[in-house]
């Protein structure tokens, strides 16, 4: 059995994976000259010193731990993530609010810092009740239905949780607006989704389904890109093909060709058996040339309004409010919020829609130099990725110079060594489409919202027969960001893929 992958993100790098090692010929097509799609690495000088960054993902934490163990990846990788808790900021406001792991801890906190008075340990036991479901769903390779979730969660639970809206959840557990617009941020974190919309409540448990750090975030050793690195030597020993450089143009359909044209060359073609499109869904559907796929795909909703600011240092990076001294403080995870009330949220991402260049809403920042020192790597200068929110479409980030002094100054206002940065490069959902050929610049390839998340999530004629197959014919699959659960560092749909594939091959 031959099969062809197209695209070697992360996703088709896990598919690849999985498929070799139950013994199938995989031959991976990228277009571009290294892997890794949308987990990236360039680099910038500032006075005559290069710099290393991400220009697409810089932390881990989605993936299922099955799957870093399954693949390889676990043995040869080093990863962390920080003893310190999140720290939430909210502009404007001289203090921070770290939100202990401890359900007990955080409710006291929350309490005092927040006025939240809201049932924190019911919101998390049902949480955790949700997202074991989901974790198994993944881990048999099956994509539950609304029928599924009923049966083993209920359906008040379902209702709240999967089918209904961000709001109604939020509003469910918790009093406060800042706890509402905290958890309210996985539910706009890639694309402008109304927290009033059927299946936004959806995306909170979602993104609490990582396993290899048990639901936190974490950094890999040598960053990470070395995961990428690291997935491929371990596929090169594995025996997998992979094929840089070389961009697939068509799907034949009958005999199951992959057209493919590589610089200056003329066309070639190769004939398999199954092809996997890891790539997003929108250009794979103009791939197979299936005029049904290419207009569910028009149909899409598939605009981003998340943006990346990198950020550079000469020495490493000091944050203010460390009152206490606490270990891997530097390292936190740490949230700055715009906005005070979730209707301001729900507008921010309006003002994105409508063409307003920064609607400021939140900044999630990832500090990699405090991560480096933490490996030993002890770097003299710093990194500080800034994942931002609301921007809108149109514009690169090199047209917005004011958006950039922003974005800068937000963020210099909790660092008690500013003089020590030497300058940042913004990233625009525009520029997220140029780099990553993402089809609205959404990191997911395309939103996560109603008819688009859950078991919708698919591109398949008979999804409760095939969920990963993509059209109507049953040779030809979709693994990438735009099918479920959604995308990130995470391959589970990569993995999820394989699995479809492999149990359906006959004896
Ligand atoms: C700015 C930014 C920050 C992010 N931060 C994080 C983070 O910190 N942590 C996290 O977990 N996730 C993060 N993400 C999300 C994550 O990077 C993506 O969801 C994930 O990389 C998607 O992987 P994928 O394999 O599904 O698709 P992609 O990475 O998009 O890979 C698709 C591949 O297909 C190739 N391709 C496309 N067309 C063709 C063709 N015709 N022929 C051959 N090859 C083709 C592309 O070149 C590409 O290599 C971030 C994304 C961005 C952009």
């Amino acid at each position: 059995m031959k099969v062809a992958i197209i695209g070697a993100g992360i996703n088709g790098l896990v598919a690849a994976n999985y498929l070799r090692r139950a013994g199938i010929e995989v031959t991976i097509f990228e277009k571009k000259a290294v892997a890794g799609g949308a987990c990236a690495a360039e680099t910038i000088s500032f006075n005559g010193v290069e710099y290393r960054y991400a220009s697409g993902a810089s932390v881990l934490g989605f993936m299922q731990n099955f799957i870093y163990h399954e693949t390889g990846l676990a043995e040869r990788l080093t990863a962390i993530t920080p003893e310190h808790e999140e720290v939430v900021y909210f502009e404007g406001e001289e203090s921070k609010c770290c939100l202990s792991e401890d359900v007990v801890e955080r409710a006291a906190t929350v309490r005092s810092r927040w006025g939240e008075i809201g049932d924190i340990a019911a919101f998390h036991k049902d949480l955790e009740h949700v997202v074991e479901f989901l974790c198994q769903g993944f881990k048999n390779a099956i994509v539950p239905t609304i029928d599924d979730a009923r049966r083993v969660l209920g359906s008040e639970l379902t209702s709240v949780w999967i089918t209904g809206t961000a709001r109604d959840l939020l509003s469910k557990y918790f009093t406060s607006e800042k706890m509402r617009i905290f958890y309210a941020i996985d539910v706009v974190e890639s694309g402008p989704v109304s927290l009033d919309s059927q299946f936004s409540a959806f995306s909170i448990a979602l993104m609490a389904t990582g396993t290899v750090f048990d639901g936190k975030w974490g950094f890999v050793r040598g960053r990470i890109w070395k995961l990428i690195e690291t997935l491929m030597e371990i596929n090169n020993e594995l025996g997998i093909r992979l094929i840089p450089d070389t961009e697939v143009v068509e799907v034949g359909s009958s005999s199951l060709n992959v057209v493919f044209k590589r610089d200056g060359m003329p066309k070639e073609r190769l004939q398999f058996d199954r092809v996997i499109f890891a790539t997003d869904p929108v250009s794979a559907s103009k791939i197979c040339n299936q005029s049904k796929l290419i207009e569910t795909a028009s149909d899409k909703e598939i605009i981003g309004t998340s943006g990346k600011l990198v950020m550079f240092f000469s020495e490493p990076v000091r944050w203010k409010f460390n009152e206490e001294n606490k270990t891997d403080f530097d390292m936190a995870f740490k949230f700055i919020i715009s906005t005070k009330t979730l209707d301001e949220l729900e507008a921010s991402a309006k003002a994105s829609l409508q063409g307003n260049d920064y609607a400021p809403a939140f900044s999630e920042i990832y500090c990699e130099g405090a991560a480096m020192r933490k490996f030993g790597d002890n770097p003299n200068h710093d990194v500080i990725s800034v994942f931002i929110k609301h921007l809108a479409f149109d514009q690169p980030g090199s047209s917005l110079p004011n958006v950039q002094k922003r974005v800068e100054r937000q963020v210099l206002a909790f660092i008690q060594n500013p003089d020590s940065f030497l300058g940042s490069v913004l990233l625009t959902p525009r520029d997220l489409q140029t780099k990553f050929d993402f089809p609205g610049g959404n990191i997911d390839h395309i939103e996560l919202c109603d008819k688009q998340t859950y078991f919708a999530r698919n591109w398949s004629a008979s999804p409760a027969e095939n969920f990963y197959q993509f059209g109507d014919d049953e040779r030809i699959l979709y693994c990438a960001a735009g099918s479920y659960p959604c995308g990130s560092i995470a391959g589970t749909a990569g993995f999820m893929c394989a699995r479809q594939l492999l149990d359906r091959l006959p004896v």
